[in-house]
């Protein structure tokens, strides 16, 4: 480990002990360390209160079930699990990281019976997007959807998002918006948002987008306010003719694309409807119950 890094060392929740993140381990046979064979939830906590946490572990179990792992928990002791951590950590605004592999095994690609699934969670201090990039909004830019066909699979092989991600980061830019034989997918870690004749059109749920919590709160949100919502496949065309384009995820919540490849998106400036959403958005996790 870099000196010039130290990891810090918050309590993590490790094959159900505490321990501090820096000192936790796992078997080199563990399949996800191997084989990238697992899967992962990230939940916003907003004043140590994680926020749709209800979708969260719907989601958790969706993945679980298309990759054939077992649950190791039901909802309740990921409940209890989850504040825990979030107890142990010091800002009252976090993000609550989950991971369950197939556990450990000596190295064979089938899926062998009667394996322990390994659990990781971690709860780390939110980090947003600050308030002078909200203001101006952020610049993307674009690359091919080279993924495999699994995108709905919220999975820890996660090596296409890395290499798109990086894309933006050699680039100076915040995400990477991807296009799959000319139509929008979604970004490395965010789905993405287009404003065309002021009606927010996102691509449909399928295999080459994941189905983000914030998509169906964009829906919620969207009929609280009256604007109009789609969803049907948006293509590369539109996305670069769209008067806004916005960013969702859980750190990003509504986030202003206001360059797309180095060319302004609209006026160059974050549009009204990302505004409102974005301040929809803010009232919806002051009354979440989730
Ligand atoms: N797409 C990808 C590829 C992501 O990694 C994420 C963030 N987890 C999202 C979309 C947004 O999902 P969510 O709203 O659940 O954070």
């Amino acid at each position: 480990m870099a000196d010039t890094n130290p990891l810090p060392d918050w309590p993590c929740h490790l094959a159900g002990r505490l321990v501090p993140l820096g000192q936790a381990t796992v078997s080199v046979l563990d399949r996800g360390f191997l084989f990238g064979d697992g899967i992962y939830e990230v939940v916003p906590v907003y004043g140590r209160r994680p926020f749709r946490l209800a979708a969260h572990l719907a989601r958790l179990q969706r993945s679980l079930d298309a990759i054939r792992i077992p649950n190791p928990h039901d909802v309740p002791a990921w409940r209890a699990l989850i504040a825990e951590l979030i107890a142990a950590q010091e800002p009252a605004d976090q993000l609550v990281y989950l991971q369950v592999t197939r556990g450990v095994a000596l190295r064979d690609h089938a899926m062998l019976p009667g394996l322990t699934p390994t659990v990781f969670a971690m709860s780390t201090p939110m980090r947003q997007p600050t308030a002078a990039l909200r203001a101006t909004g952020v610049a993307c830019v674009t690359a091919v959807d080279v993924r495999w066909q699994h995108a709905d699979i919220k999975c820890t092989s996660l090596l296409g998002n890395v290499l798109a991600r990086q894309v933006s980061i050699d680039a100076g830019a915040v995400e990477t918006v991807l296009f799959r034989d000319g139509w929008l997918t979604e970004a490395s870690s965010s789905n993405v948002w287009t404003v065309l004749d002021g009606t927010v059109v996102g691509p449909p749920a399928g295999p080459h987008l994941l189905d983000g919590i914030r998509v169906g709160l964009v829906e919620e949100l969207c009929a609280e306010e009256a604007i109009p919502f789609a969803r049907r496949p948006v293509s590369e065309d539109e996305v670069r003719l769209a008067g806004e384009v916005l960013l969702t995820s859980a750190t990003k919540e509504v986030l202003a694309v206001t360059t797309l490849d180095g060319r302004p998106v609209g006026g160059g400036t974050p549009g009204p409807v990302g505004a409102v959403l974005y301040d929809a958005y803010q009232r919806a996790k002051a009354t979440d119950r989730s």
